[in-house]
């Protein structure tokens, strides 16, 4: 197909179709930065609300390198995978103390810093400094795997250089912000992983993969994710109103966040019996019904016990458990599932 045909196709598409969203009206690198963080691995729905409170919160990357690791936590609460939540306020805290809090102008600087990637570093550099540097996604490897028939797995190093060497030569030098912002939009919306409507899209004439009964198949992976089945038995010490929490400091999910004394287990157990437990004192309730928790690598299935101390027992929490009113919990960091049981339970 022609290169220039499939750009003013697909920006031609963006024009007519495009959703009106927060950061497609702004230059400011740090707010186009802080709204590709937080839409990776995230819908638009669900991350439109977090971009509006850290924009609110944070209204410079002054504020969001000042403000303290728990509270960035805590506003990103639900999102998921913390470890962007901590490279963003790692990142704004270098930007400010060794580049004057000068967000870097270029694609190759943006590939310096911590958490920023390929297709970060382009959305960057693009949207704000209207760099031409091709942006490649999930849903740009869909649209070109389907317009130009390629079955390469988009997972392999081969796959990836192939795309983005094809990306490459396709962004519209004339105005690669717009194009970029375009191929996203014509693969989050036109294009979709499953059943596109082919015969409303103005490619339909050029797609390879429609043309030869392929949508279906394309883009084309062969890794399926293993996912890792885990069993989380938890003892919710309290003491009167008050609730002991940990802060997870382990490699592991939820770095940084608090959860409650924590046993994993290899199965589900149906009695309290089963958990190894040392000398746990104070009166004990439970179990909870079993809580399913998706991730993308792990499914969690979690049952609580509460353990009741008596005043005179305040000093006989397990090591890192510590007790704390409703209120301060409230302003604590937590996983979904921890927020959920509270919820349910007090
Ligand atoms: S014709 Fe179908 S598969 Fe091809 S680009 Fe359009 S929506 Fe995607």
């Amino acid at each position: 197909m022609e290169i220039k045909s499939f750009a003013q196709n697909i920006v031609g598409w963006y024009h007519r179709h495009c959703r009106d969203l927060p950061w497609r009206h702004t230059r400011n690198p740090y707010f186009i930065w802080l709204s590709e963080v937080i839409l990776q691995q995230t819908r638009v729905a669900q991350g439109t609300p977090y971009y509006l409170k850290f924009v609110e919160q944070y209204p410079t990357i002054f504020d969001l390198a000042a403000a303290p690791e728990q509270e960035v936590m805590r506003l990103w609460q639900g999102l998921g995978y913390y470890s962007r939540a901590r490279n963003l306020h790692q990142t704004a805290q270098y930007i400010v103390q060794n580049l004057n809090g000068q967000f870097p102008d270029s694609y190759q600087k943006l590939l310096q810093l911590k958490g920023i990637g390929p297709y970060t570093a382009a959305a960057v550099a693009s949207f704000a400094y209207n760099e031409a540097v091709a942006v490649v996604d999930g849903n740009v490897y869909r649209v070109l795997a389907r317009v130009f028939g390629i079955d390469t797995d988009v997972a392999s190093t081969a796959g990836k250089k192939e795309f983005a060497h094809l990306a490459a030569q396709l962004i519209d030098q004339a105005q690669p912000a717009t194009y970029n912002q375009a191929i996203m939009e014509f693969g989050a919306i036109q294009c979709q992983p499953v059943s596109p409507d082919c015969l409303l899209c103005p490619l339909q004439g050029q797609c390879l993969a429609n043309a030869t009964g392929r949508v279906g198949e394309l883009p084309f992976k062969t890794k399926k994710t293993k996912v890792r089945g885990r069993f989380f038995n938890y003892l919710v010490f309290r003491q009167g109103n008050s609730i002991a929490l940990q802060l997870r400091t382990n490699r592991d999910i939820w770095q940084q966040l608090y959860d409650f004394y924590l046993v994993e287990t290899d199965d589900l157990v149906s009695d309290l019996d089963q958990l190894p437990l040392e000398n746990t004192t104070g009166t004990i309730t439970g179990p909870s019904r079993v809580y399913t928790h998706i991730l993308t690598h792990q499914r969690i299935q979690a049952q609580f016990w509460q353990v009741h101390l008596a005043d005179s027992q305040a000093g006989v929490l397990p090591v890192g458990l510590q007790l704390y009113t409703p209120d301060e919990i409230e302003a604590l960091p937590k996983p979904v599932l921890i927020s959920a049981y509270l919820k349910e339970y007090f």
